[in-house]
């Protein structure tokens, strides 16, 4: 079994992010610059915009992090979204999900500038996705992709079994494993909460992407020996030995599976990882996009 390890994937990415930046510059470019709204003071949400903020700083990109109060009226987002999308020196707008419940989560995303949609969550980026045509690709299936490509990971001809099927995870890295290109090329189930013969279907797969949102969900008896599990899932699960009372579990049963993979990603230091390097190159390619038109 081998780990497929988030900390030096994204360290790998993050590096090239920040040498084609500054090769960017150096050609007389700007510098790559993300806009990240936060709505209302939610403390997962917080922690990942804090991060992605962070994120920035290190590879010499440029952030705006703008908050904005839970209880606003949906026009008052509309109108930053405007003028983030007006405003020349924004190359990347992303707007932290979920939103409070007044505000129209579809209307919003469609809001952004297509151009500047580095969360590939625009359904424009999504068609162009689904035709296999150049666009931004939602960050965490993209930057599971970049983790399979960097291991190597034979894709062609694989069942790849996806367990969830939401907008922002299952179903993009569905497309985008049953894609004819590499890493893709596998036959995809996508299973979903209404899946009855859930363990069986597993069971049949030879690459496990676990997406759900339930701690432990997925264990060893759903898998088969040698089956690649990446593992999505990141929730909070109160844990009093931990300074901040929770710690992060994700979808799988990680002691039970490890043992029967061929590669697994653990939580955390997995998947996560990934998303905030692939938020970057997202970033980094709206800017040179920009740049040479
Ligand atoms: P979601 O709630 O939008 O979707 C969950 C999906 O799982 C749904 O399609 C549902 O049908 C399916 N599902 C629920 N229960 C099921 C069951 N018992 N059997 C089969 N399918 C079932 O969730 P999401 O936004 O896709 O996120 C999923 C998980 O991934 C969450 O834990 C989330 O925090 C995490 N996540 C992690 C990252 C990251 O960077 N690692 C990014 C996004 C989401």
């Amino acid at each position: 079994m081998e780990i497929l390890d988030g900390k030096v994937v994204s360290q790998a990415v993050k590096d090239s992010v920040k040498e084609k930046a500054a090769q960017l510059k150096e050609a007389g470019n700007k510098t790559p610059h993300l806009a990240a709204v936060l709505v209302g003071v939610d403390g997962a949400s917080e922690t990942y915009v804090a991060s992605k903020v962070k994120n920035c700083e290190e590879v010499g990109f440029k952030s705006t992090l703008i908050r904005l109060d839970a209880n606003i009226e949906e026009s008052v987002l509309i109108e930053t979204i405007e003028k983030l999308n007006a405003d020349e020196d924004v190359d990347g707008i992303l707007v932290q999900l979920p939103l409070p419940k007044q505000i129209n989560e579809a209307k919003i995303i469609g809001l952004i500038d297509p151009a500047k949609d580095v969360d590939g969550f625009h359904p424009v980026s999504i068609g162009k996705m689904v035709q296999g045509l150049p666009t931004f690709i939602p960050a965490t299936p993209y930057g599971i992709m970049m983790m399979l490509e960097h291991y190597n990971i034979e894709t062609k001809g694989k069942h790849a079994v996806i367990i969830g099927r939401s907008n922002i995870v299952g179903r993009p890295i569905s497309i985008l494993l049953n894609r004819n290109s590499y890493p893709g090329n596998c036959t995809v189930t996508v299973c979903h909460s209404h899946t009855p013969n859930l363990k069986e279907i597993c069971l049949q797969a030879d690459i496990i992407v676990a997406a759900l949102g339930k701690p432990g969900f997925l264990t060893a008896d759903m898998v088969k020996e040698n089956a690649v599990v990446v593992d999505v899932g990141i929730t909070r699960v109160a844990d009093s030995t931990k300074k901040s009372g929770f710690a992060i579990k994700g979808d799988v049963d990680f002691a039970g599976v490890a043992p029967k993979c061929s590669y697994i990603t653990p939580v955390p230091g997995g998947v996560g990882l990934m998303t905030i390097a692939a938020l970057l190159m997202n970033t980094y390619n709206a800017t040179l996009i920009k740049s040479t038109h």
